[in-house]
């Protein structure tokens, strides 16, 4: 038998929204928390987590830049000369996702996601080690550099199985005894709803399942663990989409060359543009401010959600849409999709969740980065517990 396992568990897009009037996971983790989110993706929000630090410091933002030197994409440009019939098929760019993952040894999360082949040399991929492996940060350490630097046995998920066999590889960990610290991460929810959007019946049928896995992983560490000390939150939630918005018609129709006046990357709620002369930057300022379905975020707010990056890295200019719209056709995407996240931070759907069977959460925790204190705070007790070697 072992003193105490910290048990953290996060269920992506598991959103405040989703769950407010849901009794997820209410009997085993009572204390409720809502939670801001970071601005982006779970490019960004999950090494926040991870880390405790702001996109700012640890340069984990969005996945696509513009950087044609140092482009590993080069290779591919060749691509362009097959049929879009054949090349935007989803099986195709799944295909040479995996390809392309193995030659260029990526070992984060990767996806060509719909770039075209044209200008894929003009950009890099900025999640070229997993956040979830020590070292694994662009910028600065996270949780699992502390927990190795500390030598705490952990289990983290292996984000290339599946949830059923992440749920059974953490209770086996459980039932040898082998971690004092626990990291699970489950996407499947967040698949759920950018699929049948977050008012489907089918949303509280899998929170069901989440419950009785998590009950299986409890019942497993009471026979182990003295305590246990679960953490269950998310990344950020989601909203329906209801709008679409054809930007890229919209910038494709004005006299400018891409790669050659500007480059953009169209995200699914965002626009990222990088200037090479100035009738390019007044041309699409101007066409941007007059869109009524996003608006250019200035720098101060941007400041503000610790997603000003000084040498404009991620895009020298920002616009976002309002929840509820999707960009599409856009990098991410050639159709629709029913639902989506990476809105304002502040926007309803937003905000994300932080769950626990703890009596209470500290005042101080109220964005998801704070998640990491918990987790640090928890190891910390795990070494000073520790029998004298
Ligand atoms: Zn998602």
């Amino acid at each position: 038998m072992k003193p105490v396992l910290p048990l953290f568990i996060m269920v992506d897009a598991c959103g405040w929204e989703i769950v407010r009037n849901d009794p997820f996971a209410k009997s085993f983790a009572p204390t409720r928390k809502k939670l801001g989110s970071v601005f982006g993706y779970s490019s960004t929000c999950v090494p926040s987590i991870l880390s405790g630090r702001w996109p700012d410091e640890h340069r984990n933002w969005c996945y696509f830049v513009y950087d044609p030197v140092r482009s590993p994409f080069r290779s591919l440009r060749w691509l362009k000369w097959l049929p879009t019939a054949v090349t935007s098929r989803r099986i195709f760019r799944r295909w040479l996702t995996k390809f392309v993952k193995v030659q260029l040894k990526f070992r984060g999360y990767f996806d060509l996601y719909n770039i075209p082949f044209k200008y894929i040399h003009l950009f890099d991929f900025t999640e070229k080690k997993s956040p979830l492996q020590p070292e694994g940060m662009n910028r600065g350490p996270n949780i699992f550099d502390f927990l190795t630097q500390n030598r705490i046995p952990y289990f983290v998920t292996d984000t290339s199985q599946s949830e059923e066999s992440n749920r059974d590889a953490l209770i086996a960990s459980i039932e040898s005894e082998r971690i004092d610290f626990a990291f699970q991460y489950w996407a499947g929810l967040d698949g759920l709803l950018h699929t049948v959007g977050n008012q489907s019946e089918q949303v509280p049928a899998k929170l069901r399942v989440y419950e009785q896995w998590i009950e299986q992983v409890l019942q497993a560490a009471r026979g182990h663990y003295e305590e246990v000390k679960l953490y269950i939150f998310s990344d950020h939630g989601m909203a329906n989409c209801d709008e679409y918005l054809d930007l890229k018609a919209k910038i494709d129709a004005l006299p400018l060359r891409m790669g050659v006046d500007y480059a953009v990357v169209f995200d699914s709620t965002m626009a990222r543009f990088w200037f090479f002369n100035d009738q390019a930057r007044q041309l699409i300022t101007k066409t941007l401010q007059e869109v009524p379905e996003g608006r250019i975020l200035p720098e101060a707010e941007l400041r503000e959600h610790r997603a000003y990056f000084d040498d404009g890295y991620f895009g020298e200019l920002i616009f976002l849409v309002r929840e509820g719209v999707l960009i599409v056709p856009s990098h991410m995407g050639e159709r629709p999709i029913r639902a989506m996240h990476g809105y304002h931070p502040t926007d309803p759907q937003s905000y994300a969740t932080l769950f626990t069977n703890q009596p209470s959460i500290p005042d101080d925790i109220t964005h998801i980065p704070h998640i990491y204190r918990l987790m640090e705070n928890a190891a910390r007790e795990r070494i000073r517990d520790r029998p004298p070697a």
